[in-house]
């Protein structure tokens, strides 16, 4: 019979790897709480409803990429495509939002209808931050400065650049969008298929089509800057004074929009040249609109979602991962011979008594070739004990060589830590 597989675009993440992830979520964590942020954790399935009220009738989500299903109830349920609106559906539903500041992050799979291909899968992981009750730039730049110091511990900073825009207001937008559909309807006949079927529903998303014919055509449209604000023209003043300030680098783009309805004023994105086309690697930006439209008091919001895929593909591409992160243990135990066999349980049970954070893995399985296969294992150290007259004896290897053999095992787990120290 035809083995059951995976579904496609839906990828198992195998121990080999999983260490690496569990790397990168350290590292995250470690940062999200040095700025004082709450893990959240949200289901991953929702109703309908709140993605297609909070992320927009006519994005590129809502109109084909989510999982959509009818559950036994008749009613209509989507698996998430984002965090942001189970966020704030979570915030208003347990009363932390309104008139609070708060500053959450979550992470896990998301799942998007999409064409897979490397950097995009149909389930895929995202660790989100989101921030409510704060509507001045300083919790914009903040969020801008921690992903930073995250992107420099883990030695990528160097391959990213910030791209920064600001969408203005919603009714600053409203002008711009009328203006801008207007010069593209002139030019319908030579815009793409895409960007044609975009006008009619969604006319800000044709700046970043990739088609290069339509880029040239909106060389001479109209600049979202140019309509913003007043408001949002010193907000994002004070954002790049801040950014200045703390020394990130940005580039501002005027074409970057973002997918989603719900975004105003500022907007961002981290990109990379190294993955090809899936290049950008975090993205976010400031939905003040949102709680309220989701049936909640008016409420200052922004933030930001990483995708975690690409992010372990840059890791892997500049080699960014310490050796000592892809292995899941520090120390192969095992005999040397039969008669010694026996020792090998008790002695790991002693040495995880003495050195608490060592990772042990015992070898249990049968003899041959042992010292190949404690080499093959990967483990910086190793210890291999033998029968003797006077009772089990140990000797111990670093990667390079022997440390020492004939080891009393009282003096063993003394000789481990300074080994591997
Ligand atoms: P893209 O333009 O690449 O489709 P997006 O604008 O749809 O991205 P967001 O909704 O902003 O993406 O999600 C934030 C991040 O999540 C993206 O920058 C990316 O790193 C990651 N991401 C989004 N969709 C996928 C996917 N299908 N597979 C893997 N990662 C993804
Ligand atoms: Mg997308």
């Amino acid at each position: 019979m035809a083995k059951v597989k995976a579904i496609r675009g839906m990828n198992d993440i195998l121990p080999s790897s999983t260490p690496i992830w569990q790397y990168l979520e350290r590292q995250v964590s470690t940062v999200l709480s040095s700025y004082g942020y709450n893990e959240i954790r949200m289901p991953i399935v929702e109703q309908t409803e709140l993605f297609k009220r909070s992320i927009g009738e006519v994005t590129d989500i809502v109109e084909k990429e989510m999982y959509t299903f009818n559950d036994r109830n008749d009613e209509s349920l989507t698996l998430r495509p984002e965090g942001t609106a189970g966020c704030v559906r979570a915030g208003e539903e347990h009363g932390l939002l309104f008139n609070q500041t708060q500053r959450f992050w979550y992470q896990g799979p998301m799942f998007r209808y999409e064409k897979p291909q490397k950097g995009r899968y149909r389930q895929f992981h995202q660790i989100g931050v989101e921030t409510f009750g704060m509507a001045s730039a300083e919790i914009d730049a903040e969020l801008i400065v921690l992903s930073a110091r995250l992107w420099k511990k883990l030695g990528i900073l160097d391959a990213v650049t910030l791209q920064l825009n600001s969408l203005g207001s919603t009714e600053s937008r409203q002008v711009y969008k009328a203006d801008l559909t207007a010069f593209l309807e002139a030019r319908f006949d030579q815009l793409d298929e895409d960007s044609q079927r975009r006008l009619a529903t969604n006319p800000l998303r044709i700046l970043d089509s990739k088609d290069s014919n339509t880029q040239n055509l909106l060389a001479d449209a109209p600049v979202l800057s140019d309509y913003l604000d007043e408001d949002s023209k010193s907000h994002f003043a004070h954002l790049t004074e801040l950014l200045d300030a703390s020394g990130i680098r940005y580039e501002v783009n005027p074409r970057l929009v973002r997918g989603l309805d719900y975004y105003c004023k500022t907007v961002f994105e981290w990109v990379t040249d190294k993955l090809g086309a899936q290049g950008t690697v975090c993205a976010g930006g400031r939905y003040d609109g949102l709680v309220k439209q989701l049936g909640g008091k008016p409420t200052p919001a922004v933030g930001f979602a990483m995708g975690v895929e690409r992010l372990i593909l840059l890791l892997e591409t500049l080699n960014a991962i310490p050796e000592e992160e892809r292995s899941s243990f520090d120390l192969y135990l095992a005999a040397d011979d039969k008669a010694a066999q026996q020792a090998v349980f008790a002695l790991a049970e002693t040495l995880r008594d003495e050195l608490p954070s060592l990772r042990i893995r015992c070898h249990f399985a049968g003899l041959k070739n042992i010292n190949n296969k404690a080499r093959q294992s990967g483990a910086a150290l190793i210890v291999l004990i033998k029968q003797t007259e006077q009772g089990p004896v140990a000797s111990l290897w670093n990667e390079d060589a022997l440390v020492q053999s004939d080891i009393a095992l009282s003096a063993l787990p003394e000789m481990i830590n300074s080994a591997w120290q």
